[in-house]
């Protein structure tokens, strides 16, 4: 009996252990941003000055010496205006201001800035005072030179994800050029005697190959690149020669022919070409018969081909190794909790992954179950945002009560 959260750990210690050297490349962030979105970064970055470089104002208003807004209401004297970009270039003395925008610096004297809407024109006929009625503390709406780092602090880390918000830091400390891993490459393999390329027409008994699709779909989604080998007849020869290639690639993925059928061949064929096998099944629904094994120093995955199986499964074990290929660190499956809208029931002792549907409309995360036709069903799961998990411990749940939630990537 081994539990998915188990097998996830099988298959991060056993790639952990196959990782050597993760392939790298500099990427221009001018000319190759799109490129570099989601990539694991293999370099140190650090900050080439003070963020923010000077003090910096955070608001529209004026800056005053706090000091003179001890009392108020009290009128202060306007000596000048600092736009962003420039400096106010004299020291702001007892009783004046200086009108100051948004992401200028702060001029000298000065230590705090009141927002323009705490703030009034003076008398008439005395267009240089502005009247507070408010205290100002000191520091306020002002961002101290070097309190978002300070220069040469590092700002980014080998093995992080470049992100939007890491890309920017990027480009802020003006690292152009980045050293990132390459996208690992995964084959993708699928088997049976009955599947016909998407672009044939299928004869009465046969269909498309969309697991090929759907697993390349997840491999985008998961920052690697795919290298689609096509279909293996149910035959030994077949299955032979395209995993032969398959391990060429950083990591392998088979859909079907791993359960216990006459023409499941999968697992004799890998035994042959010398795989170890790390598990053979996994206590879910869907995707019982998942095979994980290692082949010539690359992981490979075994999983059953019935569309909704393979997609689940991939997502659960195939993303760990990707990850890990691309230099960064495992990343935790996102469950949360939502309130179960329907009562839920599963007999077999299994963890289930149930298709179903998370909406917010009521205020709190509340989920429900789709109708489906099983692990084929892919027209019910496009219906889907998310997967109930179920739990073998906790099989017959009650409306109302809180349940895990698996997010479908890309929908959710
Ligand atoms: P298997 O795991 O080989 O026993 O296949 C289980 C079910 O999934 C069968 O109904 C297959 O026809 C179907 N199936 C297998 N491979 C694919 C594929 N590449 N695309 C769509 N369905 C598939
Ligand atoms: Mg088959």
């Amino acid at each position: 009996m081994l539990s998915y959260r188990a097998a996830r750990k099988i298959v991060t210690d056993v790639t952990l252990n196959l990782r050597h050297e993760i392939p790298s490349e500099e990427l221009d962030l001018n000319t190759r941003l799109a490129s570099a979105v989601g990539r694991t970064l293999l370099q140190e970055i650090f900050a080439d000055r003070h963020y923010p470089p000077f003090d910096r104002a955070m608001r529209d208003g004026y800056a005053v010496r706090s000091a003179d807004l001890g009392e108020v209401p009290r009128t202060l004297r306007v000596i000048g205006e600092c736009r962003a970009g420039t400096v106010f270039d004299a020291e702001v003395a007892k009783g004046q201001c200086v009108l100051i925008m948004t992401g200028a610096p702060v001029p000298r004297g000065a230590d705090a800035v009141v927002m323009l809407e705490y703030t009034e024109p003076g008398p008439p006929c005395s267009l240089d005072l502005i009247a507070f009625d408010r205290t100002a503390k000191p520091g306020q709406n002002i961002v101290f030179a070097g309190s978002e780092a300070a220069q040469g602090k590092k700002v980014l880390h080998r093995g992080q994800r470049l992100g939007y918000a890491e890309l920017a830091l990027a480009a802020q400390v003006g690292a152009t050029r980045v050293r990132v891993a390459r996208r690992p490459s995964v084959a993708l393999l699928s088997t049976g005697d009955e599947v016909v390329p998407i672009d044939v027409e299928p004869g009465e008994y046969q269909i498309r190959n969309s697991n090929c699709v759907s697993l390349a779909a997840q491999v985008v989604l998961s920052g690697a690149r795919f290298v689609q080998l096509g279909n293996a007849a149910d035959s030994r020869e077949d299955l032979r020669e395209q995993m032969v290639q398959g391990l060429q690639e950083d990591m392998l993925v088979i859909s079907g022919g791993v359960s216990k059928g006459k023409y499941d061949l999968v697992e004799s064929v890998l035994g042959a070409l010398g795989a170890e096998f790390l598990f053979d099944s996994v206590d879910i629904r869907p995707g019982h018969p998942a095979v994980f094994a290692t082949c010539g120093g690359k992981p490979v995955f075994g999983l059953p081909g019935n569309p909704v199986s393979t997609m689940v499964t991939f997502e659960l074990f195939a993303t760990l190794s990707i990850d890990i290929l691309s230099g960064a660190e495992p990343r935790a499956l996102p469950l949360f909790r939502a309130r179960l809208a329907a009562a839920a029931e599963r007999a077999a002792a299994l963890t289930h992954f149930i298709p179903a549907r998370v909406s917010w409309e009521s205020g709190e995360p509340m989920v429900t179950e789709l109708t489906h036709q099983g692990s084929a069903d892919i027209v019910a799961l496009t219906e889907s945002n998310c997967f109930l998990v179920m739990r073998p411990e906790h099989l017959q749940i009650a409306a109302g009560e809180l349940v895990d939630v698996l997010p479908r990537r890309g929908s959710l």
